[in-house]
């Protein structure tokens, strides 16, 4: 056993040197981020001038149906610009419907998406993007950097605060065959032009609030405690980690607060630019497991997870989580402060530290699984299958 995982370890860290090797330290984010009240339409203004003359909107039915989509669409040129619909994308979003806009995409002559939605739409969007001048499957692409390296120009207006998919090279897509769900990346997936519009967030509901929230907090501290120092992981990190502490409350008090939503939209956006660098950790690992089997979802799964992980680490990641707990201005900087205070902010906003729907005889499965993908993220350290079984039965409801 100890044998095992010493191997892993040499192998990851083999993997994180040729991981600095080959992208070395520069950092890559959005060529444009507009943010505040109002931003989608300087966006709108940016796809005209870049000459689209027909492009596909990708967003889901109920962004359609609330009106969501006509207000982020709403200074568009009509004159210049043919906007085409494809409004087809769920949660967690699969393969065949990303094949169904880009028969769409084809069909009118789009040269350009345009995401109107949460993490979903967006990845949708990406993949679109790229199927739509790459003729071979996109099951092929599943894999770090094995996205093709063109693709049509991707814009976005994220409507939830949370993915940071609107700054990441990254989409996660799941496979209709057997439910997993699947990374593919490259830099053509990374958005051309992203505009943070508070107004677009006042309708979401409480519960996706707090669960996107939470994915952004996650974003940040996995970004910031991995042993992967990259760009500015550790500034865009800390800027999405003290965000989510100080506009997340707010916004669940006061869901109209334009402020509050615009501070939560940066926070997630800053979360997307620190794991577009570093990449995320052990908590996504076991999260997307949970999501894949049981449909949890992403936010809830890493909001039960974070905690566990952090706690497990020890003092592996001891002095960064006593950075972070400074940073958020708690009165005692300790690894358990900052971890106390994560679990309170999850239940002040009403999110659940343990769930029903886990069976024990599936743990064993899922912390298999969990190892295999935890193996390609620099956490700060590996963690052994029976530690991410105790994980998992410490989130299972059914003790
Ligand atoms: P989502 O896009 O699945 O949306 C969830 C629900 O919220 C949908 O029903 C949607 O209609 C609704 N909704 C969205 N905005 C709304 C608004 N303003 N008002 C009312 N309802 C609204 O949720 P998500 O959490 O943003 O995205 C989750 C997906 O993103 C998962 O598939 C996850 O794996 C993926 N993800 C991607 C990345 C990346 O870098 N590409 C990172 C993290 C997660």
């Amino acid at each position: 056993m100890a044998a095992a995982y010493r191997l892993r370890q040499l192998k990851w860290r083999f993997k994180l040197r040729l991981a600095q090797w080959l992208l070395g330290d520069k950092a890559t984010a959005p060529h444009f981020a507009w943010a505040g009240s109002g931003s989608s339409t300087q966006l709108c203004a940016r796809i005209a001038e870049s000459g689209h003359e027909n492009i596909l909107v990708v967003t889901d039915k109920p962004l359609r149906e609330l009106g969501i989509m006509d207000r982020a669409l709403a200074s568009i040129n009509l004159q210049t610009t043919n906007v085409h619909v494809f409004d087809g994308v769920e949660p967690d979003p699969t393969f065949s419907q990303a094949a169904e806009g880009t028969a769409l995409f084809k069909a009118h002559n789009c040269s350009a998406v345009l995401a109107v939605g949460g993490g979903s739409s967006m990845d949708a969007a990406k993949i679109i993007a790229l199927a739509a001048v790459n003729d071979d499957d996109p099951r092929g692409w599943v894999g770090l950097n094995k996205a093709p390296e063109k693709g049509v120009p991707i814009y976005a207006i994220p409507t939830t605060a949370g993915t940071g998919s609107e700054a990441t090279m990254g989409a996660v897509i799941t496979d209709d065959t057997d439910h997993s769900k699947q990374i593919i990346s490259g830099l053509a997936l990374l958005p051309r032009a992203v505009a943070l519009d508070p107004e677009l967030m006042l309708s979401l509901p409480p519960g996706i609030t707090a669960a996107t929230g939470l994915d952004a907090l996650t974003h940040g501290i996995e970004a910031y405690i991995g042993i992967w120092e990259r760009g500015s992981r550790s500034e865009t990190a800390l800027m999405a980690v003290k965000g989510v502490f100080r506009w997340l409350p707010q916004v669940m008090a006061e869901p109209h607060n334009l402020r509050a939503r615009e501070g939560m939209a940066l926070a997630a956006y800053y979360g997307g630019v620190a794991i577009n660098q570093v990449n995320v950790g052990n908590v996504h690992a076991i999260a997307h497991q949970l999501g894949a089997r049981y449909g949890i979802p992403h936010g809830v799964a890493n909001a039960m997870v974070l905690t566990e992980v952090l706690a497990i680490y020890g003092s592996a990641a001891a002095p960064k989580l006593e950075a972070l707990a400074s940073a958020i201005g708690l009165p005692e900087a300790t690894a358990d402060s900052f971890i106390e205070a994560i679990g309170a902010l999850r239940a002040s906003v009403g999110l659940p530290s343990e769930h029903e729907a886990i069976l024990r005889h599936d743990i064993p499965a899922m912390a298999e699984a969990a190892i295999v993908e935890s193996d390609d993220y620099f956490s700060p350290r590996l963690l052994t299958v029976d530690e991410m079984s105790t994980i998992l039965t410490s989130i299972c409801a059914a003790h």
